[in-house]
């Protein structure tokens, strides 16, 4: 007899025998659950913008079938093999696959490798940590490429693209918070009151930066996040000051980048590549305590929207369709 008693709530994503995908709210055992020394009673996940392409199959993320999405979760510890963690123990899993290759966090529960997970920094709420979630992780992990790399707010302001997003979001309270003057680009003016009640010192319409590129434009910010790729980032290239640094962490505008070499040749520009999947424990729980540290909660609490497990897969289309504001934490446990 297992640690789990009975069957359990689940988002399930499956595909018959023609690859037709279909996603619903399922009920799983615990001999569902995959490979893992330390299994999790989920209390939050989040929605993030790879659930959405699990949920509607835009982009092939999943790998694994049947799927359970949720790139990352908080919970307690309910049973471990592994030395580092003990029953009752709070941790946070973010990336690694889980919700691509391994049963994600839309679900009451989680068998995952102890190498994984971290445990819940102090002075986080599970709620909080997943209010942040992978996004505002990634947006940590893109501040800390740019501290890195050696910019500061004196180098000059720093966009942030595809501002009223997860990443944007945070990305925005961040920056203005380590004291750069933050350029939010949006497609959705309606939200700039949104943006400047997180920091945004100046909005600028999307639009300005979705055509053809040209090589180099009139420099506008030293350092900034992308979270749009295409023609949005190939225009932040060509806008950047000399020496400068832009971190590229999405593709919600498309994957490719018709952008040229003379930002890089002709500017010295470095493009920060950021990867929040694979990152080394040591480094994750660097981001992680900063984010606890940093993030004024009064901001993260109106930036972020709480729902129950079974309004998950109808928030994960819509974050697909770039129809979320900030954050959108799943109330799972
Ligand atoms: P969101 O959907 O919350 O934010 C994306 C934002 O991009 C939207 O809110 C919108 O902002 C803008 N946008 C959407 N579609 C388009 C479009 N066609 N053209 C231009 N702008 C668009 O997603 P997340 O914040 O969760 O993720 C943002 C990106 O970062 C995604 O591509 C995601 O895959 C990636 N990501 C990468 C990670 C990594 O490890 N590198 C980790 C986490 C996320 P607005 O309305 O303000 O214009």
């Amino acid at each position: 007899m297992g640690v789990i008693a009975g069957d359990f709530p689940a988002v399930v994503v499956d595909r018959d025998a023609d690859k037709k995908q279909s996603v619903s709210l399922a009920r799983l055992t615990e001999t569902d659950l995959m490979e893992g020394d330390v299994t999790v009673r989920v209390t939050h996940s989040s929605v993030n913008y790879k659930d959405g392409l699990a949920v509607t199959g835009k982009l092939p993320v999943v790998r694994r079938w049947p799927m359970v999405p949720g790139v990352d979760f908080t919970g307690e510890v309910v049973e471990s093999r592994s030395p580092d963690f003990a029953v009752g123990d709070k941790v946070i899993l973010n990336g690694w696959g889980v919700g691509e290759v391994h049963l994600g966090g839309w679900s009451r529960y989680a068998r995952v490798k102890s190498d994984w997970l971290i445990r819940l920094p102090d002075g986080l709420t599970g709620a909080d940590a997943m209010a942040l979630g992978t996004a505002g992780y990634t947006a940590m992990l893109s501040l800390m490429a740019i501290e890195k790399h050696g910019l500061s707010p004196a180098d000059g302001p720093a966009v942030i693209t595809g501002a009223a997003g997860g990443v944007g979001s945070v990305a925005v309270m961040l920056f203005a918070r380590a004291g750069y003057q933050v350029v939010a680009t949006t497609g959705r003016p309606e939200e700039a009151d949104y943006l400047k009640s997180l920091g945004a010192a100046e909005i600028v319409e999307r639009s300005e930066l979705s055509g053809p590129a040209k090589p180099l434009a009139k420099e506008r910010w030293a350092t900034g996040v992308d979270n749009v790729g295409s023609t949005t980032l190939a225009n932040v290239l060509s806008m950047t000051k000399a020496d400068g640094a832009i971190a590229a962490c999405g593709n919600a505008g498309g994957m490719e980048l018709p952008s040229s070499v003379a930002p890089f040749i002709l500017r010295g520009v470095s493009l920060l590549g950021i990867n929040s999947v694979s990152v080394p424990r040591a480094k994750r729980e660097i981001a992680w305590t900063r984010l606890a540290a940093e993030i004024d909660r009064g901001k993260l609490a109106a930036m972020t929207h709480t729902v129950p497990l079974d309004e998950a897969i109808d928030r994960g289309r819509a974050i697909a369709d770039g129809r979320i504001r900030g954050r959108v934490v799943i109330e799972v446990g």
